[in-house]
């Protein structure tokens, strides 16, 4: 059996169109956009068109009304995002009136983890908003955290990447909307994957990387409502209009819009089948094995992503075998891999310590098949019975 790869919420393979658009650019022509003659001419251009691109991952009218930043990925956007806004509303060095930051309890790292340190730094309070058992954060919870003569931002990410629960992004932002309150949605997990065509009624900033669509590694935005002000975290020379200083990193934001042009075109195709697909696992593994658990079954989900506990198979464990059989899955989200703490998204959702300690994610992408599918089932069914059997 051929090694099977379904571990793209963590990262996905370069997509070879996308290659093949950066390529010139890691070769003849490298100029440097900033510069006038001749050389920074085709980049620049690349670089402008690259914006229209993204932004196109937002709908047709988006660059009516947002602005791209270009930077590192997801990871930088959402801290740029968050701390831009908090280092605006600072008062002699503290938070001010504005000290509210209202977060969903399974948002990624970079969410939580910048608001949890300006509280810490700067004294801003973060309230976090419980998920339901679903794994979707109910709107009614969220609009009683939203106070509007103390909130600064909010944030909840379109889709989650550990279990694909979609959240109420919609009904958050109107009430944002109404508050005053600038919207952050984390867009990392859903160019391809569900149709963000809404995006200019919906919030305020957004955040991308392009590794997670097929593009490379080390580039994403965040795509920021035309007029609203974010202080800058990397300060340089005048690229990004100063919002983002270094040079362009311009094979990169080439290869990340040719990959943003692909997830536009292919969402009307793709998200059907990974849905079927996904839905076939299940179907494959649900009367297999005993005591199997779909995290998150019922919520609207992304469609490539299935969590899945099974009764006495430790998570690293279970993804292990699997490995051992050529199946690549994640033991919860990749960043944390290695370590054996409880998903912070199925604790937060209050599933018990045991279902969230063996729960793991299988997240499919463009070259998964049929075949793979079935196989991994087979592949979960002796793996789970061999971890069951040894223990
Ligand atoms: N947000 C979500 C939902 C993610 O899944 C990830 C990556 O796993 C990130 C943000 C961070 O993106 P990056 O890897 O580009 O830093």
């Amino acid at each position: 059996m051929h090694p099977i790869y379904l571990d793209h919420n963590a990262t996905t393979p370069l997509a070879p169109e996308v290659l093949a658009a950066m390529d010139p650019f890691l070769r003849g022509q490298f100029g440097n956009p900033l510069t006038a003659h001749r050389f920074g001419a085709a980049p620049k251009a690349a670089v402008e068109q690259a914006r229209l691109d993204v932004l196109s991952l937002l709908g047709p009218h988006a660059a009516d009304v947002f602005d791209v930043v270009f930077d590192s990925g997801g990871t930088e956007a959402l801290n740029h995002a968050i701390k831009g806004l908090a280092f605006r509303a600072l008062v002699g060095g503290r938070a001010g009136t504005r000290r509210r930051i209202v977060i969903g309890a399974l948002e990624h790292y970079a969410v939580a983890g910048s608001a949890r340190w300006l509280a810490e730094r700067f004294g801003f309070d973060v309230v976090e908003v419980a998920p339901g058992r679903d794994g979707v954060v109910p709107v009614d919870a969220f609009a009683e955290a939203l106070d509007p003569s103390t909130t600064l931002c909010a944030s909840l990410m379109w889709a989650n990447n550990e279990i694909g629960s979609v959240q109420p992004v919609r009904e958050v932002g109107r009430l944002c909307r109404e508050q005053g309150v600038p919207f952050i949605v984390d867009t990392v997990q859903c160019p391809g994957k569900i149709d963000l065509s809404s995006a200019p009624d919906v919030a305020d900033v957004f955040a991308f990387s392009a590794h997670k669509l097929y593009g490379p590694k080390g580039v994403g935005a965040i795509v920021v409502r035309k007029g609203l002000a974010l202080d800058a975290l990397v300060h340089g020379a005048s690229q990004e209009t100063g919002r983002r200083g270094g040079t362009h990193n311009v094979a990169s934001i080439v290869g990340f819009a040719a990959a943003a042009r692909m997830a536009v075109e292919g969402l009307a195709h793709e998200a059907p089948r990974l849905a079927k697909l996904r839905d076939q696992l299940w179907a494959a593994i649900d009367p297999k094995i005993e005591h199997a658990h779909w995290n998150g079954r019922g919520a609207p989900l992304l469609p490539n992503t299935l969590n899945v506990s099974f009764d006495g198979c430790p998570s690293h464990a279970l993804a292990e075998e699997m490995d051992r059989r050529g199946v690549a899955i994640s033991q919860g989200a990749a960043c944390r891999s290695g370590a054996i703490t409880p998903s912070h998204t199925l604790a937060a959702m209050g599933l018990s310590e045991n279902r969230s300690t063996t729960s793991v994610r299988v997240s499919l992408g463009h070259a998964t098949t049929a075949q793979d599918v079935h196989d991994a089932a087979d592949a979960f069914a002796e793996s789970v019975r061999a971890i069951r059997a040894s223990r």
